[in-house]
């Protein structure tokens, strides 16, 4: 094996990662950029996507900043169109954006609960039906490739006041356990990453006091995650041989009980 190999495995692939101007998908798509593929970058900040390609080609990578709504269904497609166009059929899915808004049920807070459900599920569709046949192409051209869907241990863990968060999440745990049955005979992997709490922009959203002290709180019984242990997680994932695939990925912070 030669030694661009073993220090860039992912040199030849095509990563997407969506939700990449802060946080998880942020550092992911600078550590992916570092193991080789070529990255596009997808989020609707445009300045920040700028700013992150600036650093990826800073260290000799490769990477392409699409802005984009994800839950405009006609503006991924478009975005796929312009991947497979610029740098060649992806690959690697990194389906990451997401918003977490916990609330009492009671509150009635149907704003909210929409934003959740448009992101952290339809936009996660869109995403999935733009880039499937990309995957697939690929996967039947080069032997693998990647869908990693980022869901949450509140995919499976109780945590009130984020029953719609959570039951989101719940679907993209499900999706990613069926989607694996009918692509991973195509060589296409399919993991649902689930972290515990890490460190971004996810909680500057939250505006429930409840929700913003038990946030606030756990930082004294615990180290959060940051969004490099996440990255470096994805990075793993991808790296394995072709016919490994990690089903489903929980990573906690070593003091968060569940
Ligand atoms: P951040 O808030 O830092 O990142 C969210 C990303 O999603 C941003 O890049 C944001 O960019 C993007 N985004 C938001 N809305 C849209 C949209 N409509 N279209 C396109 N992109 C959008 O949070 P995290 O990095 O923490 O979150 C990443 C994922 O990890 C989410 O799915 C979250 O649910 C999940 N997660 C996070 C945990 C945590 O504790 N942080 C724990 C478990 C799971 P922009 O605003 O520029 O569009």
């Amino acid at each position: 094996m030669s030694t661009e190999t073993l220090a860039k495995p992912l040199t030849g692939r095509v990563a997407v990662v969506t939700g990449a101007s802060s946080g998880i998908g942020e550092a992911s798509a600078e550590h992916l950029a570092r193991l080789g593929a070529r990255v596009a970058v997808l989020a609707r900040r445009a300045d920040r996507l700028r700013e992150l390609v600036a650093r990826i080609e800073e260290h000799g990578g490769t990477a392409l900043p699409i802005a984009v709504d994800v839950t405009d269904a006609a503006a991924v497609r478009s975005a796929a169109d312009r991947v497979a166009a610029e740098l060649g059929d992806a690959d690697l899915l990194f389906n990451n954006a997401g918003v977490m808004l916990p609330a009492p049920i009671e509150e009635l807070a149907a704003d909210q609960w929409q934003r959740q459900i448009d992101l952290n599920i339809t936009g996660l569709m869109n995403v999935i039906g733009a880039f499937t046949p990309q995957l697939v192409k690929a996967a039947g051209e080069r032997g693998v490739a990647d869908l990693i869907n980022t869901s949450s241990i509140a995919a499976q863990n109780i945590f009130p006041t984020f029953a719609v968060y959570s039951g989101t999440k719940a679907y993209v745990s499900h999706l990613s356990r069926h989607l694996r049955a009918e692509l991973g005979a195509k060589n296409v992997r399919v993991s649902a990453l689930e972290p515990g709490i890490v460190g971004t922009e996810l909680q500057s959203h939250v505006t429930d006091d409840g929700a913003l002290q038990w946030l606030e709180g756990s930082k004294e019984t615990m180290d959060w995650l940051t969004p490099q242990d996440v990255a470096e997680t994805v990075g793993f994932i991808a790296t394995l041989p072709p016919r490994a695939n990690l089903q489903q990925v929980t990573i906690m912070p070593t003091g968060q009980p569940s």
